[in-house]
């Protein structure tokens, strides 16, 4: 299977096509299916075009272009991208314009990257359905009747449904991955420190990360090798150098190590558990060998997620306060209620419950009980899964314990049933560890399953090629 990306480069590079008719070709459907599925909140036209015009006059010139010259991309609207419209699916961001670009965006464009607009997500990243948007809810293309996923909805539907070759997301506990599983594209969160932050408008600091959803894993690792670089811009970005996931992608995984993690299989519906272990049999026919793991401390780390989570959302949130940012509130009559006005009409509900979650946590006289006591947990649950990581390879496991949930499907219910459906996701952003989903099979509705990878921390490119062997010889 050819990767979407090196198909469409050879023929920009044979000129068989130029970069100005590659884009016009996303922005026409764009114009056509994103009114119903709602992916994009800004669409770039313009800039996409110009870009686009940029690399065909270089290639006319003779140049070598990079294998990402002339692919229309589309970027999250968390992540910052210099004079386009950057929302953060806010309405306190409703007029925000970033003065420059976030560190991932400029290596898309270093490498010559057409940047087609901003793909929709749940408000600030918080959620799994991207319905918490103030712009709308994203349709998933496969049933439009459902969800994509959340946060990065906006962009795993526009990846599914063409709309973007791929996507910039970001995954502060899933957000990446778990849209994937439910539109049936690859999602691949980095190690922590393996993408800088900078430009990324922060959810929950220790946990988000920059990442890219494809068509192919093989697509994710050319873009992973063109964003994954050192950045001094931010402090936890590892200085080292990253040796070529693409480069590295085609591997034999004979004697592979593979762990399924027995933990995340209870209660499972069968057929998603009927699909992840057949992947993991599959794993088996190319010479792997897969045993069965169970993880210490997982049934913790959802409550360790939460507390952490909401705590630095609090805090990150804070600055929003109608002085720096975006919108201010009209008719207060001092600072005070301004600031109070402000927020309360530009943050929605998640996102003020979340605020008002994470301050409680963090207020004195609980502070002990909840953030300290939920960071205790966060480094036993890293030592539990690195323990794990130094017997095995990597990690099998479900993405999601189902498939695209209902539009409207947890209205009636308490939020913390959407918090629980991220179970099997959350534990590789507590540890900062690399996670891949990608395609595994279909329900009895037709709707996609998402199996999950995951890897040893800095070891993205090892990552990357054990899901490659999977893609690559189980099609169909
Ligand atoms: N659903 C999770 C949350 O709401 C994950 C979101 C994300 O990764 N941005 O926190």
């Amino acid at each position: 299977m050819v990767g979407k990306i090196a198909y469409y480069a050879d023929l920009l590079r044979q000129k068989q096509l130029s970069a100005r008719e590659l884009t016009q070709s996303y922005l026409d459907r764009i114009a056509r299916d994103n009114p119903a599925l709602n992916a994009y909140i800004t669409v770039a036209a313009d800039f996409a075009l110009a870009q686009a015009d940029a690399v065909d006059r270089r290639r006319m010139a003779g140049e070598d272009l990079p294998m990402l010259a002339g692919i229309p991309m589309t970027v999250k609207d968390n992540i910052s991208t210099k004079g386009i419209l950057t929302t953060c699916a806010s309405k306190i961001l409703s007029n925000y314009v970033p003065v420059f670009n976030a560190f991932a965006v400029e290596r898309i464009y270093a490498n010559g990257g057409v940047m087609l607009g901003k793909t929709n997500l749940d408000e600030f990243g918080m959620g799994s359905t991207c319905e918490h948007s103030a712009y709308g809810a994203t349709r998933n293309p496969v049933d439009r009747t459902r969800v994509p996923g959340g946060s990065s909805g906006g962009g795993a539907a526009a990846v599914a449904a063409d709309l973007a070759v791929y996507a910039l997301g970001s995954d502060t506990g899933g957000s990446i991955r778990q849209p994937s599983a439910f539109c049936g594209t690859v999602g691949f969160k980095p190690t922590y420190g393996m993408v800088s932050r900078w430009g990324l408008i922060a959810y929950a600091s220790s946990l988000d990360q920059i990442g890219v959803i494809a068509p192919t894993v093989e697509d994710a690792a050319i873009v992973t090798d063109a964003i994954a670089l050192p950045d001094p811009m931010d402090a936890t970005c590892s200085p080292a150098s990253r040796p070529s996931a693409y480069a590295g992608l085609k591997r034999d995984v004979k004697g592979l190590k593979i762990g399924l993690i027995r933990n995340l299989f209870r209660g499972l519906n069968p057929v998603i558990e009927n699909a992840v272990r057949a992947a993991a049999e599959h794993f088996r026919t190319l010479g792997a060998e897969v045993v069965e793991v169970e993880a210490e401390r997982l049934d913790l780390v959802l409550p360790v997620y939460y507390i952490l989570a909401c705590a630095e959302a609090a805090s990150n949130l804070s600055r929003y306060d109608g002085v720096r940012y975006g919108v201010r509130a009209k008719g207060a009559t001092s600072f005070e209620e301004m600031v109070c006005k402000t927020r309360s009409e530009g943050f929605g509900d998640e996102v003020k419950r979340r605020i008002m979650l994470g301050n409680y946590v963090l207020s004195s006289g609980y502070f002990d009980a909840y953030y300290k006591k939920a960071q205790e947990m966060r480094n036993g649950l890293i030592a539990d899964l690195d323990a794990l990581l130094r017997s095995v390879d990597c990690l099998l496991a479900p993405t999601v314990a189902s498939t695209a949930f209902g539009i409207g499907e947890f209205n009636s219910l308490s939020p913390v049933e959407m918090y629980l459906t991220d179970l099997c996701t959350v534990p590789v952003n507590v540890c900062g560890l690399p996670a891949i989903s990608l395609p595994c099979g279909k329900d009895e509705k037709g709707l996609p399953i998402g199996l999950q990878l995951i890897g040893k921390r800095f070891a993205d490119a090892d990552l990357l090629a054990y899901a490659n062997a999977y893609q690559t010889t189980r099609e169909g």
